[in-house]
């Protein structure tokens, strides 16, 4: 998972990250915020009208779920399942709400925060982003802030002041979470059953 305030310039590094690894798959979000300019339906979110968002949810179609801004965000379950399934590495951008959800439900995921190199940074990005009013850049400033109040809760953190830097130690993350046992015992099931190494019991 990755969570980042509005601005610390999350959405390029995860591109350039998948850019790098195809064998990572996005989730793409349910939303009921309106589309910004240039972003398309099915690739940046699914845009849906807000009682198709909450019948969805009601039916349990989202296995998180969360309120941010003022606009409802959720993540399919079955998507999640299917990728899982076909053995791809899921990547979530999502807020500190839904990465609570996801951490109760899957033990092993893994969450990076990303910080912007300072207050400045941030609020020069928010402006530059233009795609906002100014009351939605305040607010999205203030909510940085209550978002960033939960970065303790990551095991990981990039501060994004070099772009190379940034994206560099993300990969290297992404490199140490595919050695986990865990995920090595997944990956390689016939060589670990072949050499006898079984998942640790907990007694
Ligand atoms: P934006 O509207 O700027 O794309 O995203 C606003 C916030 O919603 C960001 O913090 C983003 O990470 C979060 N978000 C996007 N998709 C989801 C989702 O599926 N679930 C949750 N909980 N948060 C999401």
């Amino acid at each position: 998972m990755v969570i980042a305030p509005s601005g610390a310039g999350k959405s390029t590094l995860v591109n350039a990250l998948l850019a790098h690894d195809t064998g990572i798959s996005l989730s793409v979000s349910y939303t009921t915020r309106a589309p910004r300019p240039g972003e398309v339906d099915g690739r940046a979110y699914h845009f849906v009208k807000q009682e198709d968002f909450f019948a969805r949810r009601a039916r349990g179609e989202f296995i998180e779920s969360a309120e941010v801004h003022g606009h409802y965000y959720g993540t399919s379950r079955l998507w999640i399942e299917q990728q899982i399934e076909s053995g791809h590495d899921v990547l979530l951008e999502i807020d500190w709400q839904g990465a609570r959800q996801i951490r109760r439900q899957f033990r092993h995921a893994v969450s990076i925060f990303i910080l912007p190199p300072s207050l400045d940074a941030l609020e020069e990005r928010l402006k530059k982003r233009g795609q906002d009013a100014p009351n939605v850049i305040v607010r999205r400033l203030l909510a940085a802030g209550s978002e960033m109040a939960h970065a303790a809760e990551a095991e990981y953190v990039v501060i994004n002041d070099n772009f190379a830097n940034a994206l560099t130690q993300l990969q290297s993350i992404i490199a140490t979470t595919r050695l986990r046992f865990a995920s090595q015992c997944a990956r390689h099931a016939h060589l670990f059953a072949e050499l006898g190494i079984h998942a640790a019991t907990t007694d």
